[in-house]
């Protein structure tokens, strides 16, 4: 992982800040996370978590569903990264190659909330297979750029901490 610096870092902000107003569209009622993916200087693609559809009847983040959700899924509801990469590969699918994907949380205020350690194995895996190049969160020391070999590996050494 690379802390960007100078006119890296001011790029990336610009394109976290956009992942920002994507995470402000968020239907989770759990986190409320946006994604963006750029190639060339251009958004090629934008998610937000919110159930599948964006539709009530898929929700699995309420009071009727509490067990609906997976161990292994410690975000509920379509992963904002997951979205971002569909609508990649429907509006941009020869752009995905090489490309740099931003993830960013906000909190219910719509304030960009710091990210922790890389720790979703199936963010990590399908942006590995879809050939994206780097994964980037925004961290307290400043925005990390993780090849995304590197972001999948230390997804899977991740351990939650009781
Ligand atoms: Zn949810
Ligand atoms: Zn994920």
């Amino acid at each position: 992982m690379k802390l960007l610096q100078g006119v890296y870092a001011a790029d990336a902000i610009r394109w976290m800040n956009a992942a920002a107003d994507t995470a402000r569209k968020a239907k989770c009622l759990r986190a409320k996370c946006g994604s963006v993916i750029v190639k060339d200087g251009e958004v090629i693609g934008t998610g937000y978590n919110a159930p599948p559809l964006d539709a009530e009847c898929n929700r699995m983040c309420n009071a009727t569903h509490t067990n609906g959700k997976p161990k292994y899924d410690a975000t509920c509801c379509m992963h904002a990264e997951w979205r971002a990469i569909l609508d990649t590969l429907k509006h941009n699918p020869e752009k995905i190659y090489g490309s740099a994907l931003y993830f960013v949380r906000v909190d219910n205020t719509g304030a960009v909330s710091r990210s922790g350690k890389p720790y979703c194995t199936v963010c990590s895996r399908l942006a590995l297979d879809a050939g994206i190049a780097t994964f980037a969160l925004w961290h307290e020391e400043g925005i990390g750029e993780y090849p995304t070999v590197e972001y999948n590996t230390l997804s899977y050494e991740y351990r939650h901490v009781a």
